[in-house]
């Protein structure tokens, strides 16, 4: 069955909708797929509701940010409940914090001399099928900015971007696992780059966070670091997940790549998170543990 268990829509910076996402993976053929938004659960429910005799199997998932000694890492939670008040106070005050530092990028521009108008800032929105975030599109619409590649290469370099204090990766892991789901940690080779890249230390360290398994395939992985992080995995009885990190055309990415099959993974205790293609009555609690049950 294939698999891509890392998309992104327009609950964060993905540029799809949540129909978008259901036509899109059925169209290429992808069996079972999970929806993982940064910090959102916004799309979960919603996705949920068009799963109505699609023959789609679905994870339900996020994508946590958190920080540990400077450092972003990414942490995947499945089978998460999407309505949990505590997942969902930590989620909020993480888009709270993106928001801030999204805010202070633009001061920044502006003590910097750009041609900005604060309260125009302010007061600017954008169409969340653009994808990215506020800023990056309210420069764009201002001429000051090609596009997400420009923004990160150019425009980020000139700021005193600093990364908002997300919760530790441990803390995250605890609080999805509190909100039923399992903790992955996300690409690895993108999160450890700069850290000496993908060894048995660093992912070592990754398993004092409470993580139950690692996203092994990834566009950010070449074959080596995959065969390592599958080997590792394997050694260390972890699980094993893969997804596309997809964003609806923002970034370079295309969905379903790499091309994984589930006889590839190790999902194990995310088994029992799937929730089965439903046949009739739409999502309901009812038919999910329905679902969950055949
Ligand atoms: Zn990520
Ligand atoms: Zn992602």
């Amino acid at each position: 069955m294939r698999a891509d268990l890392h998309i992104h829509t327009t609950a964060s910076d993905g540029r799809w909708t949540a129909k978008q996402l259901v036509e899109g993976v059925l169209a290429e053929g992808i069996a079972l797929f999970a929806v993982t938004d940064h910090d959102s659960v916004g799309n979960i429910a919603p996705v949920m509701a068009l799963l109505d005799g699609a023959g789609l199997a679905f994870l339900p998932g996020v994508e946590v940010s958190t920080l540990q000694a400077g450092n972003v890492f990414h942490i995947l939670g499945y089978g998460i409940d999407p309505t949990h008040g505590p997942l969902l106070a930590l989620l909020n005050e993480h888009e709270t914090k993106l928001r801030e530092v999204d805010d202070e990028d633009m001061r920044d521009l502006i003590a910097l001399g750009f041609p900005i108008d604060w309260e125009d800032y302010v007061a600017y929105t954008y169409d969340r099928t653009r994808g990215g975030f506020k800023s990056l599109n309210y420069l764009i619409d201002l001429g000051l900015c090609d596009g997400p590649k420009d923004f990160f290469a150019r425009i980020r370099e000139l700021l005193h971007h600093r990364w908002p204090d997300f919760a530790p990766p441990g803390a995250a892991s605890a609080m999805i696992r509190q909100a039923g789901g399992v903790p992955i940690l996300a690409h690895p080779g993108a999160s450890f780059m700069k850290l000496g890249g993908v060894t048995g230390d660093n992912l070592h360290s990754a398993l004092a966070w409470g993580i139950a398994g690692v996203e092994c395939y990834s566009q950010y992985h070449d074959p080596e670091t995959t065969a390592f992080c599958v080997d590792w995995c394997t050694r260390h009885d972890l699980l094993i997940t893969g997804g596309s990190d997809y964003h609806g055309g923002l970034v370079n990415r295309q969905l379903g790549k790499p091309f994984v099959d589930t006889d590839q993974l190790r999902l194990g205790e995310l088994e029992d998170k799937i929730m089965a293609p439903l046949q009739r009555g739409g999502f309901t609690t009812e038919n999910a543990e329905i679902a969950k049950e055949t």
